[in-house]
């Protein structure tokens, strides 16, 4: 029987609860697949950092290579020091985040359903940033065609699974030679692509088009600063923080982890929305080629928010974090029954 090998961060704050939760679902599923998962527990984040010095040990890392994919749960503070290390390390050259309207949950409309594809290694946030005078700060801005090319490469592969649409996001009119390059690399590999409805759209129209008329958008391909803004931006349109996973892939590995962080306002009182942590899981099966395990894991939500009896606190319900995930797996349970 074919094993997955899954490195497991259950991190801070939040991250635990949200982890053992989404176990609990992941246990159900197991039961009716044709696989089975194999978690390698690892530490990274704050507590760790307190315990051993670093924030992102070694072994972790080893651990994370020698897996088929990562599930992280978020980490406090120290954020920036695990998964921004990770993405350069692995090479995770693409952040996903879809943004899609779940039954019960305020979204600004039931019909959106659109995923960002973020380039996740060049751009400002390269940190090439100095004083060229006392008072005088400069950052460099890096973009590749090697860079827009896989990205966009990617945003029009994923579209043609989805509604085969892909708006490029950028700002050519202005920055002509790094979003130039960008948007220039986008047209070329649209026309590899001429089933796909392709479309260009400045970031401040894109901005303003995401709250105006967010069920257009299938799939949105954009450089590193732009996609960071318009994916939290994304999040809040579909309504709530805790329902909102991401995925950082590469071409060999992959981390797939909730958008918020370790909301430490709410940590160890049990009420944390576990959905976030879930729906990341789903990502991860999808892109390790089970979509129907990813499909099905999905649809037990929507089943669960739909009924609305058993729902979180910060969706208007009383119920705990474990309570829902044992109504998610339930859920799981009774679809496998009917497959
Ligand atoms: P960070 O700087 O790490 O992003 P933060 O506290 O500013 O930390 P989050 O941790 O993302 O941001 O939390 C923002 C708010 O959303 C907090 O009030 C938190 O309680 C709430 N929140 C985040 N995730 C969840 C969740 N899964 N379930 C319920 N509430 C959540």
């Amino acid at each position: 029987m074919k094993t997955y090998r899954i490195a497991v961060i259950p991190g801070d704050g939040i991250g635990p609860e949200q982890m053992e939760a989404t176990l609990k679902v992941l246990e159900a599923l197991e039961e009716g697949m044709s696989w089975r998962l194999s978690y390698t527990f690892c530490e990274a984040g704050d507590r760790c950092a307190e315990k051993h010095g670093t924030p992102l040990p070694e072994e972790t890392v080893k651990a994370i290579k020698s897996s088929d994919a990562c599930l992280k749960a978020p980490v406090g503070e120290s954020a920036a020091d695990v998964i921004v290390k990770l993405r350069q390390m692995l090479d995770l050259y693409a952040n996903l985040r879809p943004a899609k309207s779940y039954p019960n949950v305020p979204a600004l409309r039931p019909d959106i359903d659109f995923l960002i594809v973020r380039e996740n290694t060049e751009d400002l946030y390269k940190g090439f940033e100095f004083f060229v005078a006392p008072d005088v700060a400069v950052g460099l801005r890096v973009i590749s065609r090697r860079g827009c090319e896989r990205i966009a490469e990617l945003a029009f592969k994923l579209s043609m699974r989805r509604r085969r649409k892909v708006t490029a996001v950028h700002k050519a009119n202005v920055m002509r030679v790094t979003c130039g390059l960008f948007r220039e690399v986008c047209r070329e590999v649209a026309s590899r692509y001429p089933e796909v409805e392709f479309e260009e759209m400045y970031v401040d129209a894109a901005a303003m088009n995401l709250i105006r008329k967010p069920q257009e958008f299938d799939v949105i391909v954009t450089t590193n600063m732009f996609g960071d803004i318009l994916s939290d931006e994304a999040a809040q349109v579909v309504g709530s923080i805790g329902l909102a996973a991401g995925a950082n892939i590469g071409d060999e590995h992959g981390i797939f982890e909730p958008v918020h962080g370790s909301a430490p306002d709410i940590a160890g009182k049990g009420i944390a929305n576990p959905t976030s942590l879930i729906l990341a899981a789903a990502m991860m099966f999808d892109w390790l080629g089970e979509r129907e395990a990813a499909k099905l894991l999905e649809t037990a939500i929507e089943e669960v928010l739909a009924e609305g009896k058993v729902l979180t606190p910060d969706l208007g319900g009383k119920a705990k974090t474990m309570e829902f995930a044992e109504k998610v797996a339930e859920a799981v349970r009774r679809k496998l029954e009917k497959s």
